[in-house]
């Protein structure tokens, strides 16, 4: 079985970090990579009582620089880095949506983030008007062309423990809201993007994102194009992302 990946996205969450800390030293090694993308406010601690082997990411960097500058209020990629993070989100549908985030901004943190030495999670997906339409594979190829530019900085074979670049295909409509595409509809969608990614000539792994729980997660697994899983709300219930964990294990 090829190596699988599963992320935790606490979001805006919890509240304290004494909560945060919680969730994250109940997290243990497994045969799959874990790794977890807290509050930016709660890496420093969390680092600290992470159990080694455990990937640390944030959520978000600047556009703005990839170190320090004039731009109040933001956090860039090299900051991040130096609390502990392995990796950082990019192109969350939550990030576009609500922030504006736009092509041109998610490469400049894709940059940023390499330079830093931090991997990406590039997420992609499409709206549930798209998906009616029957636009999944243009969204999504559309959306993928913005990594074409980094192609050479993104290793064919990497003995790290967390790849460069990991894709997350998350549509729109299956994020928070308990729906989620049809097992087959994902893995078509999977194959699109990895066809799509070797005309780039980028190789990467292929994460499913949007509702996975204890109750689906194993269906996933058992996929050889699913590589791992995205996870939001599952992943602030112990118990029920150990089991998404258990079944990518
Ligand atoms: C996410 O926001 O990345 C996500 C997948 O959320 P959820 O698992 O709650 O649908």
């Amino acid at each position: 079985m090829s190596q699988k990946y599963v992320i935790g996205n606490y979001k805006l969450n919890p509240a304290t970090q004494q909560d945060a800390l919680t969730l994250a030293q109940n997290l243990t090694p497994s045969a799959c990579v874990v790794g977890i993308a807290p509050s930016i406010l709660h890496l420093s601690a969390i680092k600290s009582v992470l159990a080694d082997g455990i990937a640390l990411g944030a959520q978000d960097i600047t556009h703005k620089s990839a170190d320090v500058g004039a731009f109040t209020g933001d956090v860039s990629a090299t900051q991040v880095k130096d609390m502990g993070a392995n990796f950082t989100l990019v192109g969350h549908s939550e990030r576009r949506q609500y922030h504006g985030e736009t092509d041109e901004i998610l490469s400049q943190k894709i940059a940023h983030a390499f330079h830093a030495g931090l991997s990406v999670v590039f997420c992609i997906g499409e709206t549930k008007d798209d998906y009616d339409q029957k636009r999944t594979q243009q969204v999504l190829s559309a959306q993928l062309e913005l990594l074409a530019p980094f192609a050479k900085q993104i290793p064919l074979d990497t003995d790290q423990t967390l790849p460069k670049l990991i894709i997350a295909y998350e549509p729109v409509w299956a994020i928070g809201t308990g729906l989620t595409p049809t097992l087959a509809e994902i893995e078509c969608v999977h194959n699109f993007i990895s066809e799509t990614l070797s005309t780039l000539q980028i190789f990467a792994p292929i994460l499913y994102g949007g509702s996975v729980n204890d109750q689906n997660a194993t269906s996933f697994a058992q996929s050889p194009l699913i590589d791992g899983a995205l996870v939001g709300g599952a992943s602030l219930k112990t118990d029920s992302f150990a089991a998404i964990i258990t079944a990518f294990s």
